[in-house]
């Protein structure tokens, strides 16, 4: 038997219907938003990761899936999504005339070369936001405030926003030394990446999933002491804005997240109870730049769609569903004599293309085990074709929860059920 790759999934059952309700929600917040749909390709060039997320960083260093094509060129598997979209926009010269913003979103799948875990997947999946030709403080709020009010509209209890600002690059700079010079003397303790970073990247150490609750990393100087005067002003617009917008925040001076291309505002939304990373996102007003377009600031974010599906199992619209759930259907249509099959394809074509969803006996079935399925299926209503009735122009509908019958002309049988539907 071949079996899926490890750190890979199906998505079926109940967790498919969860999956297509998260998505839908995702959707109809980002058109709520004026944020437009945009799908970039599965891979790319290996060099777009290298620049963008970083040669030093986890992703690059370990975690990409490398290959060369046929034309023994270097391509790597997305393992996020802001540089697909970044690259899409420069090529597609989006900006071109514009003084407004341009505000994308995408949800697909991603692949990281990961040591598989809960919550943490060699393939998954996820729903970003990425606003881009706007640098007001305003901007850092809107993208955290869509990201904070869908999770709230799923249902997402004890969610807070956990926020903090790197600053600009001179802020940066100055808190990087003061890092630097308390690890220093403290670097033989922490792991061996860690004592690697500190000469490549040293910001990055804050971030170490194996050092994380080293006393070393929680006594580091705050980063938001060393933010200048300019950098400082902007990170309490951005707070004022999300008070406005009555989103739950803390400010987190260890938040620096993992990839290098932001500055100024950083986030992560976390479920307080759990210490779950939902998503994570932030401003990188250089990126645009690095990778060949213009100057043009962005802020945005990207959901972790599995943790979310996770979370959402135990939410109460879905706790009657069945691990195995196989569909839910308005009308089963029971027929066995070839005549009464017949008869049920062209019901059930009618009853379709009216807005009435159906299920016929596509297998030779047995009315005993028909009956069992329309169960299983929540029908509302059973259409039990018989000749006898056929040849009358009749149809018979049964209630399947009072179980009353009525006879009903064919030609009323849409009416009839969109009636009472
Ligand atoms: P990142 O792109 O690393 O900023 O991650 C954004 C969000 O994606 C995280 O908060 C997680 O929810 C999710 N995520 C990142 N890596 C994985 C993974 N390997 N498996 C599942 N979800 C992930």
């Amino acid at each position: 038997m071949i079996t899926k790759p490890k750190g890979t999934y199906d998505i079926l059952g109940k967790d498919a219907v969860i999956n297509g309700y998260y998505n839908d929600i995702c959707e109809s917040y980002a058109k709520l938003y004026n944020f437009n749909y945009v799908r970039t390709p599965i891979f790319e060039s290996s060099d777009l990761y290298h620049r963008s997320v970083g040669e030093t960083s986890d992703i690059v260093t370990k975690e990409t899936y490398d290959f060369k094509d046929r034309s023994e060129r270097n391509m790597t598997l997305r393992p996020e999504g802001t540089a697909g979209v970044v690259r899409c926009l420069i090529e597609n010269k989006l900006y071109g005339n514009r003084n407004d913003a341009i505000k994308l979103y995408y949800n697909g799948t991603m692949y990281r070369y990961e040591r598989p875990q809960a919550g943490r997947n060699r393939e998954f999946t996820q729903f970003g936001i990425e606003m881009f030709n706007s640098n007001d403080p305003l901007s850092d709020a809107e993208v955290i405030s869509i990201g904070y009010n869908i999770l709230q509209e799923l249902g997402i209890e004890s969610l807070v926003v956990n926020i903090n600002s790197l600053g600009d690059k001179e802020s940066r700079q100055n808190y990087t030394k003061a890092l630097v010079d308390y690890l220093t003397p403290r670097i033989n303790e922490l792991c061996e990446d860690c004592q690697k970073r500190l000469k490549t990247n040293p910001l990055r150490i804050l971030d170490c999933k194996y050092d994380q609750n080293n006393e070393i990393l929680k006594n580091v100087p705050k980063m938001t002491d060393y933010l200048n005067e300019e950098s400082q002003k902007r990170f309490k617009e951005v707070l004022n804005n999300l008070d406005v917008l009555e989103v739950d925040y803390v400010v987190n001076p260890n938040i620096v997240r993992g990839l290098d291309y932001y500055d100024h505002t950083v986030f992560e939304f976390i479920l307080e109870d759990k210490g779950i990373t939902l998503g994570a996102g932030g401003r990188y007003n250089s990126l645009v730049k690095e990778l060949g377009g213009p100057e043009i600031p962005a802020v945005g974010f990207a959901f972790g769609n599995e943790r979310i599906i996770n979370e959402l199992k135990e939410h109460s619209v879905f706790s009657e569903l069945p691990e195995d759930y196989q569909g839910n259907v308005d009308v089963y249509i029971m027929s066995v004599s070839d005549e009464e099959k017949l008869n049920a394809l062209k019901i059930s074509q009618n009853l379709r293309l009216n807005g009435i969803s159906c299920e016929i006996n596509s297998n030779n079935l047995s009315m005993k085990s028909q009956f069992k399925i329309a169960d299983k299926l929540n029908a509302k209503q059973l259409i039990i074709l018989n000749s006898e009735d056929l040849q009358k122009g009749l149809i018979n509908i049964k209630d399947n929860a009072t179980k009353e019958e009525q006879k009903i002309d064919e030609d009323e049988v849409v009416e009839y059920l969109v009636g009472i539907l």
